[in-house]
């Protein structure tokens, strides 16, 4: 084997680490009981691997923590906002940037801005705050998958794409004028991490154009959609995933942007526009709410480091790392004997739940069974995304109908666990997979209207 062939190590080492706990299987039975069997309810101290979200959750470097000292906390002008927002100009190519604490602080103050009352909102799919600040926005989330997305073990390269003749059809049809934006979230979080093409967005634009629509990017994961666009669409194996982010954004007529994913920082969120009377709408509203127009919320010492992150995520020896990170976890899993959505994604994999767990309805909430028993043993915390998240329930909080698929999802936080680490969570998951008939299936106790998943609670059935 020439040098050539053998996988790179990830282009970085630890240089600060934090304790994991590991509990007894008694600790763990007793604290899901007591988190009312949800996940969210848990306390960090109580989990093992923590697989829930890839959102806030990475690692710093020592770069970024050092450019944090130096963090301006003027509370307006501050020479950090100006780092932070040539940055991003030149990321984005957007004339018109307003920093948000994070994402769904941008969704609040666009959406009610840019939709009416009545309006309709197209994407691929909606990401779940997107989805719910659409509706509070007085307008209709409709969500266009492309026909792909549904087949989830074919290999298809852009499964996150929207369905163009759909989108088509509805901006034409009867509900046309209704239509007041049209936004694609890149990778589709909502749909198994997959990505958009080139190809699609620059389709989406046209029809956009067409029918005078404005068109959106949600680009929490711009750098990982770069990635899996150089490496799976033909044109672009010789752009870097920075030109190819900033050919994403040039084709929109702006975004919106949760920085806690590849921002690789804690905190951080972004609106960019190019209309000036929108802007000027977005900026009052960020003033009254959010913050001042150069920090929205934000600490300098945040706009600092995500001015480094948003230059260390588009390194293509980190992506490279991290999608191999991403589909090694997707092969030690499928091995096991777990399906998982195909191709691997790079933040998330999706575990097809309905398909070990045969034995249990979509009201017994196969996906989040599945997830309770890798917390029972082996102290992972991971996300249901199944009827639990997704199913239509009637006021008894019976399922009347389900969510297309029962799955998992095992979020990869950006640059904080080791090879060890995906073992471990792989073994876990391998010895479920060898008696999967003897796990049991959950109802619920109480459940919130909106976003039901952060605060319902469960029991065990029998
Ligand atoms: C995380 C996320 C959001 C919301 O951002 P927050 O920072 O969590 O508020 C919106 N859209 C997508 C696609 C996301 O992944």
């Amino acid at each position: 084997m020439s040098a050539d062939h053998i996988p790179l190590p990830p282009p970085y080492r630890i240089k600060v680490v934090e304790p994991i706990p590991f509990l007894t299987p008694e600790q763990r039975r007793d604290a899901i009981e007591t988190a009312g069997y949800n996940p969210f309810n848990l306390r960090s101290d109580q989990i093992t691997v923590d697989l829930l979200s890839d959102s806030g959750t990475g690692a710093t470097s020592s770069a970024q923590e050092a450019a944090a000292a130096l963090g301006d906390e003027s509370y307006a002008g501050a020479r950090s906002w100006f780092r932070f927002r040539d940055e991003v100009a030149d990321l984005t190519g957007y004339p018109h940037l307003l920093p948000v604490h994070q994402g769904r602080a941008g969704e609040r103050i666009l959406f009610s801005s840019l939709l009416k009352p009545g309006q309709i909102c197209v994407s691929n799919t909606h990401f779940d705050t997107t989805h719910a600040n659409v509706s509070i926005a007085g307008a209709t989330p409709l969500d266009l998958p492309c026909a792909a997305a549904a087949d989830l073990d074919s290999s298809e390269p852009f499964k996150g794409n929207i369905d163009l003749e759909a989108l088509e059809s509805t901006l034409a049809g009867p509900d046309g004028s209704r239509v007041g934006l049209v936004l694609m979230t890149i990778t589709n979080n909502g749909l198994g991490a997959q990505p958009v093409s080139m190809a699609n967005l620059e389709a989406v634009r046209a029809l956009c154009q067409r029918f005078r629509v404005p068109f959106f990017l949600d680009a929490a994961r711009f750098a990982e959609n770069a990635w899996l666009v150089q490496q799976r669409e033909p044109g672009y194996q010789d752009w870097t995933p920075r030109q190819i982010a900033t050919r994403a954004f040039e084709l929109a007529d702006g975004c919106l942007i949760s920085l806690k994913k590849d921002g690789l920082t804690a905190i951080g969120g972004l609106i960019g526009l190019r209309d000036d009377a929108l802007f000027a709408q977005c900026e009052a509203n960020l003033i009254a709410t959010e913050g001042f127009s150069t920090y929205g919320g934000l600490s300098g010492r945040d706009l600092e480091r995500l001015a480094v992150g948003l230059r260390e995520v588009v390194d293509p020896a980190y992506l490279a790392s991290r999608a191999a990170q991403t589909a090694a976890l997707a092969r030690m899993i499928n091995d096991a004997g777990v399906d998982t959505i195909q191709p691997a994604g790079i933040h998330a994999l999706y575990l097809n739940a309905g398909r070990l767990l045969p034995h249990l309805s979509p009201s017994e909430f196969p996906g989040h069974s599945l997830g309770c028993q890798m917390y029972l043993d082996g102290g992972i915390r991971v996300a249901e995304l199944g009827s639990l998240y997704l199913g239509e329930l009637d006021a008894s909080y019976r399922v009347v109908k389900p969510a297309p698929f029962e799955l998992v999802r095992l979020a990869i936080p950006r640059r904080v666990y080791t090879a060890e680490h995906f073992e471990y969570v792989a073994a876990v998951l391998g010895a479920i997979a060898k008696d999967p008939e003897r796990i049991r299936g959950y109802r619920i106790v109480s459940a919130p209207p909106l976003l039901r998943h952060f605060k319902v609670r469960l029991t065990p059935i029998g």
